[in-house]
């Protein structure tokens, strides 16, 4: 069965290298453009780079990929 170890060897490859791994748990927050309306997902490695700028009280924006307006958060994290 030496198809099978190979396989297993590179699950376990997938586990290490990939930064995207199960372990890593990836959310989404739903954010809605001002101008159309459009809502987009934007995943919390994204939000939490933006944080980074941010005052405590200031909110996340991004642009909205539609019509280049700013988006706003719409829902806050459930939890
Ligand atoms: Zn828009």
């Amino acid at each position: 069965m030496a198809k099978n170890k190979e396989q297993d060897d590179f699950i376990k490859w997938l586990d290490e290298e990939n930064p995207f791994s199960l372990n890593e748990e990836i959310e989404f927050f739903i954010f809605r453009c001002n101008d159309c309306g459009k809502e987009d997902e934007v995943s919390n490695c994204v939000v939490e780079e933006f944080h980074v700028d941010l005052e405590n009280n200031e909110e996340v924006e991004v642009v909205c990929p539609f019509c280049n307006a700013t988006m706003r958060q719409a829902k806050k994290k459930t939890q």
